[in-house]
């Protein structure tokens, strides 16, 4: 019986000739005692309903209120009213759920995007996070059709490890030993023996170094998956838990990397404008309003589609890390002292550099190599120069670093020179040092942070609002 019902997005698209229908959604507002705006969220738009007068009796009118769930059947009929095609004159009308008015939360007027927050469990239900779920999911389902077009391998990477494979340290710990009174060795470190995996192991920060035992198999894999850090960084670009896709590469070098990694960015943007116009449109629109409170020299000289029109239709401009640094050290803001953290060769890039880069010098997307060694991580390739590594990292204007990788060390004598000189654990590393003892091939890879993807995507501006329900320091509501 209920899977008679029509969507309300198909319903839209359709001819309206008297046909009966079901349709099923929330009712969004009620105008009059006459006038239902249901959506189902299959599409921003809502469907009219028109209900007559006297055809309902005065207590169900009353339950047709606001974020109220319906089963409405009646006849599909051209619209008179303005802004649709279609609407329903409702024959028969069934309140499947109740919602208190005086207790919703959702009315229908503008919230802030900090009180949604705060009922993530229910700002689906409203257009801007309506628009954005749905750009979500055709991203997701973009990244898959790519890859797969490319003869890409999916894998599936393990969610707990005992490896650390950035080498920073930011990790979760997974234990099942009681935090009260665990047991300890005799010099009173913790028994990890004990532990439920019988070592010490942390929710994963990347699925790359599983990810390479794969390439050098299948030539070409990928992973897209959640991803922890517990970093304490309370910004609007980082979570707790995000997202990762991480394709990795043999018999490619750090261009092959480069030039996929692009053509990966602006297919899964085109396949957003193509299958998700309506939704992209109603972001945009969202995101121009919220800019009119900006101060003029705070909004961006782009609006959201121009922007992803632009990145689609233009090649990434690609520079070196000495570039980059010397771009800053001529800049204005050098000059006038508008950097907040130190500029010089050897630094890692805060976000107020990356964002100069991309939105004031070259105002696109910015892909840069050839990072010192010290500050990157001990799998990279090293460059003849001794200093430098293979690195790129991809900046994205209004987001900075969206895409972090490099071509691997592939060498084992080196890769292993370097561990030492990082104390990355070399024994404990043995089957990924496997790979370069049994037919190591060159190879790279990269990763995209998922969340990041969509931020750019959908115009949104913190990443607390591109993820269902955020994990964040002090955060893990829902
Ligand atoms: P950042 O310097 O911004 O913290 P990172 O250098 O730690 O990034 P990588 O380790 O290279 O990032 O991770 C690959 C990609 O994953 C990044 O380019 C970014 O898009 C994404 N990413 C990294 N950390 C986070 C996070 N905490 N939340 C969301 N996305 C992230
Ligand atoms: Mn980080």
């Amino acid at each position: 019986m209920f899977n008679k019902r029509v969507k309300v997005k198909d319903l839209l698209a359709s001819e309206a000739t008297g046909q009966e229908v079901i349709v099923m959604g929330w009712v969004r507002t009620f105008r009059n005692n006459q006038f239902i705006a249901l959506n189902d969220g299959s599409t921003n738009n809502n469907l009219q309903i028109v209900v007559e007068l006297g055809m309902l009796d005065e207590n169900t009118l009353k339950r047709i209120t606001t974020g109220a769930s319906l089963k409405v059947t009646g006849e599909a009929v051209p619209s008179l009213g303005k802004g649709q095609k279609v609407e329903i004159k409702a024959k028969s009308l069934e309140i499947l759920g109740d919602s208190d008015a005086e207790k919703y939360p959702l009315q229908p007027k503008k919230h802030s995007l900090e009180f949604l927050r705060e009922i993530a469990h229910l700002r689906f239900r409203t257009n801007t996070f309506g628009a954005v779920f749905r750009v979500r999911h055709a991203l997701a389902f973009a990244i898959h059709k790519f890859y797969n077009e490319k003869g890409f391998v999916y894998m599936h990477t393990p969610i707990v490890t005992a490896s650390d494979a950035e080498g920073a340290g930011e990790m979760f710990r997974v234990t099942t030993l009681p935090f009260d009174n665990p047991p300890r060795n005799e010099d009173g470190s913790i028994n990890f023996k004990e532990d439920f995996f019988g070592r010490s192991t942390n929710l994963t920060v990347s699925g790359q170094l599983e990810g390479e035992l794969a390439a050098m198999a299948f030539s070409e894999v990928y992973t897209f998956g959640p991803t922890f850090r517990a970093e304490n960084s309370n910004t609007a670009r980082h979570l707790a838990e995000f997202w990762m896709i991480e394709p990795e590469m043999a018999f490619y070098d750090l261009e092959d990397n480069m030039n996929l990694a692009e053509e990966f960015i602006k297919y899964i943007i085109r396949y957003a404008m193509e299958h998700n116009r309506e939704d992209l449109e109603f972001l945009a629109q969202r995101l121009a309003e919220e800019e009119k409170q900006l101060p003029q020299d705070k909004r961006s000289e782009m609006g959201l589609i121009e922007k992803l029109e632009f990145v689609i239709n233009n090649n990434f401009e690609r520079i070196t890390y000495t570039e980059a640094i010397d771009i800053l050290l001529n800049s204005p803001a050098y000059k006038k002292k508008k950097f907040q953290y130190e500029v010089k060769w050897g630094i890692d890039m805060q976000s107020e550099h990356e964002r100069y880069l991309v939105e004031k010098h070259f105002k696109k997307p910015v892909i840069v190599t050839g990072y010192p060694k010290e500050i990157k991580a001990f799998y990279m390739r090293q460059n003849d120069d001794g200093k430098t590594v293979a690195a790129m990292d991809i900046l994205a204007p209004g987001i900075g670093e969206i895409v972090g990788g490099s071509q691997r060390e592939e060498r084992l004598e080196k890769l292993t020179e370097r561990m030492k000189e990082m104390h990355i654990p070399v024994e404990e590393m043995w089957w990924y040092l496997d790979t370069r003892r049994f037919g190591s091939v060159p190879h790279a890879g990269f990763g995209l942070g998922f969340e990041r993807m969509v931020l750019f995507v959908t115009g949104m501006t913190n990443i607390r609002d591109v993820i269902a329900f955020p994990r964040t320091p002090k955060n893990a509501e829902f």
